[in-house]
Order: structure tokens, then sequence, then C-alpha cells
């Protein structure tokens, strides 16, 4: 069995000195150093840098050059051996709002990695279908001519990969869908890329909805006399919202009003695409042209086309923006996102009997190690 030591441990409700997490696959125990005998075990010294639990990434479409909308296993496979050196041990690959046949494609090709016995990187928890039930008024980055009617059926007949999807409250048939999905119970059901009023959300909120698709992008906004679906998003404690925290999609003086806000609802994402972890210059989105400079996406329209955010940055982006506590922050990443999925007892905060998924990072949370299920799989200069 392995041993880490010498770490700050970001529990969930607290940041720990001074202690030893000791695990196989799964966490075994965490005691006082003082109590475990170190020759029994296989150590891992943190070097006083931060050990969280492995993040969870329920919302990104690309990475290094692939895209999950692809429907290329190998892309897929790319995408989560590359975010593993973000932290990120468990994520949803993200379809868009791209053909019927595209998208079934996609949900194949999650289905073959997941489904592989062997190591491919970060953890598949199944696919995020960001789509294709949206309103064309918000349709942002997603391509118009293959938005559908809400059809729960295709929903449903996907729902052994897909783990959430996203759908307009307010466009004809959509409550229908989103009540029965939601009784089924095995599919989250996100609000997004919608042009509902406050009322029209708040009718998708009764009959299931308990997700919001990146808060803010893509919605009706928050005003006084017209709350939109920030509004009720907001207002609704049982339904969590995702954020991309990445200073540009969000201003970074929000960050705090949110957080207290939703508390432990709040989902940060990366929405990032293919051009992640890659140079400046032109990319594609769901077939259609993105220039990348910097942290900004745009489409040549000027429309924000996803981003490029990495999620230990975008926990860096919140505590520094932010009097958040460190095991806050990190709970945006891990715990809070687990629970929305309904993983968070096997995943999302460092706890005896789940995973045994770690970041180990430094002040400005860059991952110089990851493990995922006991084994290192990372390892930084
Ligand atoms: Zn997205």
């Amino acid at each position: 069995m392995k041993c880490i030591i010498n770490g700050k441990v970001v529990l969930k409700d607290s940041l720990a000195e001074n202690l030893a997490v000791v695990f196989d696959d799964k966490i075994q125990k965490i005691a006082e150093l003082k109590d475990i005998n170190t020759a029994d075990y296989e150590i891992i010294d943190a070097k006083g840098k931060f050990v969280c639990p492995g993040l969870v990434d329920m919302h990104i479409h690309g990475y290094l050059g692939a895209d999950v909308s692809d429907g290329d296993a190998h892309g897929i496979k790319k995408m989560a051996e590359g975010i593993i050196k973000n932290g990120v041990t468990a994520w949803c690959p993200t379809t868009m709002t791209v053909s019927k046949k595209e998208i079934e494609d996609a949900f194949d090709a999650v289905r073959e990695v997941k489904n592989s016995t062997e190591y491919y990187g970060a953890r598949i928890l199944g696919v995020n279908s960001e789509g294709p039930f949206i309103n064309p008024s918000k349709k942002g980055a997603q391509a118009e001519e293959h938005i559908l009617r809400p059809d729960a059926d295709f929903i449903l007949a996907n729902k052994d990969i897909v783990k959430l999807f996203t759908v307009a409250p307010e466009v004809d048939g959509a409550l229908d869908a989103i009540e029965k999905v939601a009784k089924d119970g095995s599919v989250l059901v996100s609000m997004g890329h919608t042009n509902a009023t406050f009322e029209e959300a708040n009718k998708g909120i009764e009959k299931g909805v308990k997700h919001t698709t990146h808060l803010f992008n893509a919605m009706t906004a928050l005003s006084h006399r017209n709350p939109g679906v920030v509004g009720a998003a907001l207002s609704e404690e049982n339904v969590s919202v995702e954020l991309i925290a990445d200073t540009f999609h969000i201003d970074k003086g929000l960050f705090g009003l949110i957080a207290k806000i939703k508390e432990d609802k709040l989902c940060l994402i990366t929405d990032c695409i293919r051009a992640g972890g890659m140079v400046d210059g032109d990319y594609t989105l769901g077939g259609q042209p993105v220039h990348k400079e910097g942290i900004k996406c745009l489409m040549p329209d000027g429309t924000i086309a996803g981003s490029v955010l990495e999620l230990n940055k975008a926990v860096a982006n919140i505590l520094e923006n932010t009097d958040l506590e460190v095991f806050e922050a990190v709970n945006c990443a891990s715990l809070n996102p687990a629970k929305a999925l309904g993983e968070d007892k096997e995943i999302g905060s460092i706890e005896v009997g789940k995973r045994a998924d770690f970041m180990i990072a430094d002040e400005k949370f860059n991952a110089q190690m990851t493990i995922l299920g006991g084994e290192i799989r990372y390892k930084g200069e």
C-alpha cells in the first residue's frame, strides 16, 4: 500500500497537516502521521504541497487538438490522458449540437473508451450531451441547423452512457421531455442555451431540472424586473450550477457572490475545446471556425466559443478572487460536481472508502502529481 505524507491535506471541510493518507486503489486510512509506521508503506512525500482529491470536470468538449464530437476513440483517450496533467481524474466527455448521427457516433466512441479495461487516462463518468434540445436564439457556438425538438426517448435510449444533458425548458416539448427523463432518474437534467423567463425556468425546475449549464453564458440574464434563468438558478437551492471561472466568460468580481449563494451547488467546469493545451491559432468547434488567443476563443462574428480553461486553473482563479477557504475552492471542482452527478459515494473527496484519486498541487494549483485509483499517472518536474 502507498501512503502520502508531509502534505497539506485538503479534506472536504478543512485543511489538515501532519496527516498520513494510506491507500491501495481505495483510501484505507487517514491518520496522524505519528500513529503510522512509515516503513510499512510505499511513501509519497508531498513536500508541503496541497494533497487534493482528484478533480472532476463534468463539462469539457476537447483538449490537445481532440474533440469528443469527432466520434474518435483515440481522440477521447488523448483527452483523458491530457487532463490527468491538470489533476482531473474523472470527467464527462461533452458533445455539442452536431448532427444526430455525429452525436450517436460520439456516444459510441465514449462507450468504447469507457468500457475499455486498459488504462486510458482520467476515468469517464459518462457523456454530457450539451444539446441538441436548445433554443436557437441562445445557441452560442452551437450549430443552429442541428437543433432538435426535445426528445426524452433519445436520451433514455442512451442512458447507459449519458450522464447529463442540456435542454431549454421553454421550447416546444421540453417540459414533457424533462419530466420523463427526471422520472427515470438516471440522467441529470440541466437547463441551458435557453431564452426562458424566470417563470419558464421555474416550470422546468418543477418538472425535474436540477442543474444549470454554464451559469450566465447562453441564457437570459438576471435583471431586476426579469430575473431570467440566472435568477431561477440562483434562487432554487436544489439546483446546481456550472461556472466557467476563466475570468473571461464571467467577471471575476462575481465569483465570490455566486459561491456564497450556491455553496456546495457550485460546480467549476472548463467547457474547454480542442484548442485547449494548444498554441494560439485557428481551430474548429462543432465544425465551425474558432480563433484562440490567450484565454479567449472566438468565432469570426465575435461569439464566444467555449474556453481553453484547465480545471486546476479554475480552482486557482476562484481562490485568488474570493475569500473562500482552500477546501471550499477545491470542493467546487471535486465534491460538488461529484454530488451533482450522484458519484460522491465513490469520488470527490479524501475520505476512507473512496477511490484513491488525488492531485498533489503547488500554491498555484499546478499539478505536481496525479494519482488515479491508487496508481501514479502523472508526475511533474
Ligand atoms: Zn459546452
